[in-house]
């Protein structure tokens, strides 16, 4: 009854507004219709290993990639495609404390997890970040995103099994150098949480995959036995 009256308070002092434009919308955090539009969801046929998104529709494939055994994860879903609109969503979340955006980021990659089979998961882990970008961004944007889905599948939140040094920002490197670049970076401090697990890594983009392919390479010498993966949007290539 409190909850009820104070949440009228709240929402007749701050009427919910679209966290990208500031059009009113029904629910706190929701989209409007117009920014929902502008996004790329991934809503289409894709493989059914990575995610991909294909053109033309096909049940049950797989693209190029995961058919010569070289996804990076056990299975890996994106809510959108990484272009102008989830970029700019995607910088502010990351560098400027739009931490609010968080709330449709989640929805949407729980949606992303629609048709997957989610019961064999164990828990689910953010994606960690070095504690030197930690210090400076006072959160780690994963770890925002990982929360909300671990509650909607019911799993817990590991977020300090495995640590990440510090390297300089991959943002401007070809996908061999960012192989290059995050090889060793990661480390498994509790190797017991790790052991015989299956485990859903949670990140907000995924460009050439090496970042979740080197998690995967340590968590699985830790003993994991499935590493899964699910991020906001990811780099889909033209053909
Ligand atoms: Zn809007
Ligand atoms: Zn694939």
């Amino acid at each position: 009854m409190v909850k009820t009256w104070l949440k009228s308070v709240v929402e007749f002092l701050f009427p919910p507004a679209c966290p990208l434009c500031g059009t009113p919308v029904s629910v706190h955090g929701e989209l409007c219709a117009d920014c929902w539009t502008s996004f790329n969801w991934i809503d289409g046929a894709k493989c059914i290993r990575c995610g991909y998104p294909f053109m033309v529709d096909m049940d049950n494939a797989m693209c190029s990639v995961c058919a010569a055994g070289k996804c990076e994860l056990d299975w890996i879903r994106s809510s959108c495609v990484y272009d102008d609109a989830s970029r700019m969503a995607m910088l502010p979340f990351k560098h400027s404390g739009r931490i609010s955006y968080a709330y449709f980021m989640s929805r949407a990659m729980i949606w992303a997890l629609r048709d997957i089979d989610v019961s064999d998961i164990d828990f689910v882990m953010p994606v960690p970040l070095a504690r030197r970008r930690l210090f400076h961004r006072a959160y780690n944007q994963a770890t925002l995103l990982a929360r909300p889905i671990a509650r909607a599948l019911g799993l817990k939140l590991d977020y300090d099994s495995v640590r990440r040094k510090y390297r300089r920002d991959m943002g401007h490197l070809n996908s061999h150098q960012r192989a290059q670049n995050i090889h060793g970076v990661f480390s498994v401090l509790c190797p017991e949480n790790i052991r015989g697990k299956n485990i859903l890594l949670v990140d907000d983009v995924m460009t050439s995959g090496a970042t979740f392919s080197e998690l995967r390479r340590v968590l699985i010498k830790a003993g994991a036995k499935k590493v899964y993966g699910v991020t906001f949007c990811r780099v889909v290539h033209s053909t």
